[in-house]
């Protein structure tokens, strides 16, 4: 950052979070593949109709290795989301997403469901969210909750294939994203009129949600404390 700080002084006195909205900051980190040394930039970025959120970009010059990881800037909103998208339109596939950490990924076309965790946070496109699962699918075929080896190689097959066609537009499902935390948005291609392939849910967490999420450990009273931590 030492070049820019004669620049940046001129201009009227900002804040820090200014400062973070017009700058990417760098820092040094190692790739999580082949743990190279390797820069990762950090962006706050306003998402329209929605929130700001921290951008985190890692690309490693020694292999290659690009990740993309979305931090929520603000704090868990008082209630869960759920989020259907009816896919009917390739288009569909160009809408933006944000999907939280805490965010989980349901396809009841397919079958699919992908738990909190999985992938981290990310934001994509949907297209870019679908060719995820689909890469972590291939490498780990288990993700889809199937134990018995000898029929995992034909269900994989039919899951891939399935998969392939909404990617491709051809074939209609829904698309829902499910975030107890309440940061996670899939674009309203219509803002600010309704989309009429998109249902936002808002709803009250469970207490293995907010157990979950952390949230229970800030109550003085009224839970047990024993028997559910640890996990
Ligand atoms: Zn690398």
């Amino acid at each position: 950052a030492l070049g820019l700080e004669g620049e940046e002084l001129d201009e009227k006195p900002v804040d820090s979070a200014e400062d973070l909205r017009n700058e990417v900051l760098q820092f040094n980190t190692n790739c999580p593949e082949c743990n190279a040394p390797a820069d990762t930039n950090m962006k706050l970025v306003q998402i329209p109709h929605f929130k700001e959120v921290i951008i985190m970009a890692t690309n490693c010059d020694a292999c290659g290795h690009r990740t993309n990881e979305v931090k929520s800037g603000g704090a868990i909103e008082p209630h869960g989301t759920r989020i259907t998208l009816r896919i009917t339109d390739p288009s569909d596939m160009t809408r933006d997403i944000l999907k939280s950490e805490t965010c989980s990924v349901e396809i009841p076309e397919l079958e699919f469901e992908l738990g909190m965790g999985a992938l981290g946070g990310k934001f994509t496109t949907l297209e870019g969210l679908l060719k995820d699962i689909r890469e972590l699918v291939e490498r780990n075929p288990f993700t889809l909750g199937d134990s018995s080896v000898p029929s995992r190689t034909g269900k994989l097959q039919e899951f891939l294939g399935k998969l392939q066609g909404i990617i491709e537009g051809k074939t209609e499902a829904h698309f829902i994203l499910d975030d107890p935390a309440g940061n996670s948005y899939l674009q309203n291609v219509y803002a600010p009129e309704e989309d009429p392939e998109l249902t936002v849910e808002r709803y009250q967490r469970t207490f293995e949600q907010n157990e979950d999420l952390g949230l229970n450990d800030m109550k003085t009273e009224g839970y047990e404390s024993g028997g559910a931590a640890g996990r």
